[in-house]
């Protein structure tokens, strides 16, 4: 259940968590038609930091412009609203949901000129994703009877609601079976993402990840992971994989905002070689968690503070 707050953003103003509402004709809940962020704010030492703020807002606009919808605010102000809904929330942790939809107005596929786009910015308290043992523990995953979308029909390069049709399925089978989560394939049958997670494997030392072409999401966390390991000298590989490299791998893991780094301990029943959260899962999770309580140096500027300047 979604913890609630006080206040979310709505079109530029601050309204009470029960006040943000849409009609039932907004288009995007007919045809899929938002595109949002999950961001997740950390307290630090510092006091509280949005994780990538810039580039997930960046993200945000590139998904837009895909679509290409008109965003009715500048990354600036994107950035500097969500900063301001943590603080009016007095967040020193949180879940940021920023989301850009196509509003009431038109209900033809292609929306009639003038059709608003409206924006909302939620933030509120969200614990681990996958259950808080997962992290230490891992997680049993399966592969899914579903594929992750095709390139050439919704392109999952942009993090667009209808996009979700396909993780809901994947995530939906594999939780009826028992499984936390399900993996995707691509539609050449090589190894594309979780339902809501990139997917690293680990091989005699290396890292190696499904490349941009897998159809997946180019996570943010993705991107962190492989400059932390590229940082302590760990070779990291984008290529494309066959299913068969989840069951001779030495260690797998997801990354998400929402699932940080979560070790996988199984896949189809199958243990990884490490039956959970092997040496260099571990590491990877010691670097990226030591980034929010200062035992991790960041050398990108990845933590954006939320207090006023
Ligand atoms: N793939 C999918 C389908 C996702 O929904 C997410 C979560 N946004 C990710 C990957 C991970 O992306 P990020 O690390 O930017 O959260």
């Amino acid at each position: 259940a979604i913890t609630e707050v006080d206040t979310i953003w709505a079109n530029g103003r601050l309204v009470g968590w029960a006040d943000a509402k849409v009609h039932v004709l907004t288009h995007a809940l007919h045809y899929g038609t938002s595109m949002f962020e999950g961001i997740r704010v950390y307290d630090t030492p510092d006091g509280p930091a949005a994780f990538r703020l810039t580039d997930h807002i960046g993200r945000m606009a590139d998904s837009a412009r895909i679509y290409s919808l008109d965003l009715p605010y500048s990354a600036g102000e994107m950035i500097e609203a969500c900063k301001q809904v943590v603080r009016a929330n007095a967040l020193s942790s949180a879940y940021l949901r920023p989301i850009a939809l196509v509003g009431y107005g038109s209900i033809g596929v292609v929306p009639a000129s003038g059709t608003p786009i409206d924006v909302y910015i939620a933030a509120f308290p969200w614990g681990a994703y996958l259950g808080d043992e997962a992290r230490a523990k891992g997680v049993d995953v399966c592969v899914s009877s579903w594929n992750r979308l095709a390139p050439n029909t919704t392109p999952t390069g942009a993090k667009a609601g209808g996009n979700y049709l396909s993780s809901y399925l994947i995530s939906r089978e594999a939780k009826s079976r028992g499984y936390a989560e399900g993996i995707g394939l691509d539609v050449d049958g090589r190894l594309s993402e979780g339902a809501g997670e990139n997917l690293f494997l680990v091989k005699d030392g290396r890292l190696i990840t499904p490349p941009a072409a897998s159809s997946i999401l180019q996570g943010i966390t993705r991107d962190s992971v492989i400059k932390l390991a590229r940082r302590e000298g760990i070779e990291v590989i984008e290529q494309p994989l066959p299913r068969e490299m989840l069951y001779l791998c030495d260690e797998a893991f997801f990354t998400g905002t929402a699932a940080e780094i979560t070790p996988i301990r199984s896949v189809d029943d199958k243990p990884t070689r490490a039956a959970g959260a092997g040496p260099l899962t571990r590491l990877v999770q010691d670097r990226f968690f030591g980034l929010f309580d200062g035992s991790t140096k960041d050398d990108w500027g990845w933590l954006e503070p939320v207090a006023d300047r």
